[in-house]
Formats: structure tokens, sequence, C-alpha cells
């Protein structure tokens, strides 16, 4: 066997999971982090707790490796990004020592000596890494394999209906936030405080930011609170309650839910933003296709998921979906056009294969746009890879995992309806019902927007 390494891009949860998978089947793996300390994503939303438990956040190779230096895994309990990082990721990247390198940015990888059109070699010829470092130089390095764990993070998805930035979004990006606010913080709680804060997004994300913000407008009342949806109605946004197996995940649902039905939030749904607009007093308006407009906002907060970037990947063959650009085998499993529990199947080393030997996406970059990874959905991808990796077909091969089911029926089939039709069912119906729409005249009207506008 070639003595190169394994590279796995990213020091997030599932690369050192992965590093950690590849130790245990005595591969050497090589992890490139371009931030200067692991969990470096995690960490940027360091202040929401996790609706994981501690047992399902730590990968099994990872937590034997931790063991074997005295480490002990908390064992219970929803921890926060902040514990995540502190308790499990950095001391998990410690005991990888020099196997993980820090401001170490991959910008590129092909196969060595030859681009994507060229046939010859792509089973025998190594890998070339283009690494930029953080002092500006650059370096190539050989790899046996590639396991890209890069995450989406970096990539947050806009708040432009269309999926493109709608237009005078940039320009107002002083109002516009893309993450979870972290209202624990001063500075942060003041500029939401007492505002018109507009939530546009229908995740986990949102709904917790939508929790966040009407705790924030019970301590300062003037605080109000749009949620704009692109779906024609709430539907099953709520996700699926009490029937969720992941408790902290149903809870959140129901929470928000609670929340809109106080009165704290205005619904907007089929609200496709197309133009954000600056009004003479600083605020902005939100222009929709259809011509209706939410004025006054003080904020946004846009939670509309995330996508890859695959431009360091564009001279390796891969096959993806082009619906969600994960990979293609895999994308059927995720689809929330088509995928009607919510509830992903176990998957490895055959879905996540592309026609380019030795390179797999894995962890929250598999799942390209599709919503609701699990971090322990990813700590089985790099089992199966590093087992695959080592010539271990046979447990690459075997479904490891029972991945917890959302209680979600009836897959997506809401973008252009005013209510969802009836759940089709495989789980149990979802029991967080549709909420009324409140939709307040002052907030949306039918009004045009004027021609020097568009
Ligand atoms: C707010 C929030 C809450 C979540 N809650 C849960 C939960 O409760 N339970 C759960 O199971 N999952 C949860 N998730 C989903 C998921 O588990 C996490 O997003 C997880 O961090 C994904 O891990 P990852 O390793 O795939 O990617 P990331 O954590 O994004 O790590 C990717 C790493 O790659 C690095 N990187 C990126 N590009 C490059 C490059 N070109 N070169 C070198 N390094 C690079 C980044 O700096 C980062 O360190 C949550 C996600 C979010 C956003």
């Amino acid at each position: 066997m070639s003595a190169l390494p394994v590279v796995v891009i990213g020091a997030g949860p599932v690369g050192l999971a992965a590093a950690a998978q590849l130790v245990e089947r005595g591969l050497e793996p090589l992890v490139l982090e371009r931030e200067s300390a692991a969990g470096a994503a995690v960490a940027q939303w360091n202040h929401v707790r996790l609706f994981s438990r501690w047992p399902e956040l730590v990968d099994p190779a990872a937590d034997r490796l931790l063991a074997a230096t005295g480490w002990q895994r908390p064992s219970s309990g929803y921890p926060t990004g902040q514990e995540w990082v502190s308790e499990y990721l950095r001391p998990l990247a410690a005991a990888l020592g020099e196997r993980v390198r820090f401001g170490a940015e991959v910008v590129g990888v092909a196969r060595r000596g030859r681009d994507r059109v060229v046939d010859a070699g792509r089973d025998t010829e190594p890998l070339t890494v283009h690494v930029r470092c953080q002092d500006g130089s650059e370096e190539l390095i050989s790899a046996n394999g590639l396991i890209d764990a890069s995450g989406t993070w970096g990539n947050p998805g806009p708040l432009g209906g269309d999926g493109l930035p709608a237009l005078g979004e940039a320009a107002a990006a002083d109002r516009i936030g893309y993450r979870v606010p972290n209202l624990g913080d001063d500075g942060e709680r003041a500029r939401y405080a007492g505002r018109h804060v507009v939530v546009a997004g229908s995740g986990h994300s949102a709904l917790t930011a939508l929790v966040a913000l009407a705790a924030l407008a019970d301590d300062a009342p003037e605080t109000r609170i749009s949620w704009v949806l692109r779906r024609g109605a709430v539907g099953n946004a709520f996700g699926g309650g009490k029937a969720d197996q992941l408790p902290a995940r149903g809870a959140l649902g129901l929470k928000a839910q609670e929340a809109v039905r106080s009165g704290r939030i205005t619904v907007v749904p089929g609200f496709r933003t197309e133009i954000v607009e600056r009004d003479h007093d600083g605020t902005l308006t939100l222009v929709s296709g259809e011509g209706n407009r939410i004025r006054q906002v003080d904020e946004v907060v846009v939670l509309a998921g995330f996508r890859p970037d695959l431009s360091l990947l564009s001279e390796l063959r891969l096959e993806l979906d082009s619906t969600l650009q994960a990979p293609v085998a895999l994308a059927p499993l995720i689809d929330p056009n088509v995928h009607s529990c919510g509830t992903v199947y176990p998957h490895g080393v055959t879905e996540l294969s592309h026609p380019e030997p030795g390179v797999f996406l894995a962890g929250m970059k598999s799942y390209g746009r599709a919503p609701t990874f699990l971090a322990m959905t990813g700590y089985e991808q790099v089992r199966s890879i590093a087992a695959a990796l080592a010539g271990d077909r046979e447990s690459a091969e075997r479904v490891e995992l029972t991945l917890p089911e959302t209680g979600v029926c009836g897959g997506a089939g809401l973008f252009d309806e005013a209510e969802p039709e009836s759940a089709g069912g495989c789980c149990a119906p979802a029991p967080a019902a549709a909420v009324a729409v409140a939709r307040e005249p002052e907030l949306v009207s039918l009004q045009a927007p004027s021609s020097a506008s568009r």
C-alpha cells in the first residue's frame, strides 16, 4: 500500500471522525483545516444548544481514541455548540496531533498530472491537493484518497426567493444576517431588541431564531417578528413534535408553534423576496415577486439553508444530483421534494462513491442542499468510507446505524399550496397543525412596487 496519506478536508465533527476511523484502520490521515482551531464552523454557533444528546455527537472511533488519553465522554445532556467544541472536538484534534494541520486551506484537488478530461491513470496516479497556507505560501500534497468534509457553513442561501440574492440584498448587508442571532450577547441583543425583525427560512435554524426572538419580545415588547416563508403554508415546518424521535428537536418545533399561536410572531407565507429597498429612514422594505411588501424592517435574519462549494473539486469526476448537488445515489434518500418521511436511511460508501476513485464527500457537504443532516449520519458515512479504503468491503457495506425519525410526513408539495395536502403517511402524522396565517395589513400590502424600484 502507498505510504501517502488520505487527505481529509476540514477539522469539523465529521472530518475529525474520519481521521479517527482511518487511524483505527491503520491508514494515515492528514486533516487540512483552513482555520486556526478545530470545530471552527461549530464555534460560529457556539450559543446554540444542540437537539442531539452527547452520545449521538461523539463518533465511536473518536471515543476509543480519546478514551486512551483518559478523556471521559460526557454521558448525558444536550451541549451547546461551544461545549461540543471545547469538550470534544478540540481534545480530539489534540489526540490526533500532527495528523491535523491548521491554517491550511484546500483550494483545489486534481489527479496528478492530468485534468478532468484525461482518462489514463485515474486509478493508479495519486491525487494532488493544492493548499494555501496562512502565511500566504502554497503547497502541493500527494494523497492516496480524499474525504471532503469541509461542510457548507461558508455558503448560506440568500434572501432572494429564486435562490439568487435579491436586488438590493448586498447593498443592505448592514441589516441582514445569515446566522442564528446570539441574543445572550449584549451587543446582538441591542441590535434586535425593540426592532422589527424578519426571519426568512423554515428549517431548524429558523425555528431556533424564532424561539429566541420571541423570548426577547417578552423582555422588550416593542420587538416585532415577521416570519417569511417561501412556501405557501406553514405546513410541516414545525416538525414532528412529540412524534420526533429526537425529543429536543420535536420540542423546538412545538415552542416555535406556541410562539406563533401566542401572537408574538406574524407569519407571512408564500412571500418570495425579489427586491430589498432601503427607505429614507434607513429601514428596509422587502418586495415579493407578486408585489407584496413588508415595510419598516429593521433587521433581516436569513436562514435559508446552505450550499456546497464545489469549486475546489472542479478537476475531479464527481457524479452529483442536478437538484441537490449531493452524490447521485444519496440524493433520492434525502430529497425533500420526494422523500416523505424527512427521515434519512443510513448509508455509506456505496452511495457516496464517484467515478473518481478514492474521492468522497462526507458530512454536511455530502447532503448538498438537502436539510436535516445529523452528525451521527456523518460518523456512519466515514466509518464505511474508512472500511472501504482499508479494503474491508464487507464492513463498508454493513449499515451500523439506526437514525431517529423526524415524525414528519408528506414530503414537500406545499410550495405553491395555500394549505398543505393531506400527508401521505410513512411515519406518524405530524401533530403540529398548520397555524392560521396572520397578515398584518400594514406589513403586507398588495401594492405593486414602484417602477423606480424595479
Ligand atoms: C445551528 C446548527 C445546529 C445544529 N444542530 C445539530 C444537532 O443538534 N445535532 C446534529 O446531529 N447536527 C446538528 N447540526 C448539523 C451538523 O451536525 C453540524 O453542522 C456539523 O457541524 C457538520 O459537521 P461537518 O464536519 O460536516 O462540517 P463543519 O462543522 O461545517 O466543518 C467543516 C470544517 O471544514 C473547514 N473548511 C471548510 N472549507 C475548507 C477548505 N477549503 N480547506 C480546509 N478546511 C476547510 C471549516 O473551517 C470547518 O472547520 C447543526 C447545524 C447547525 C448549523
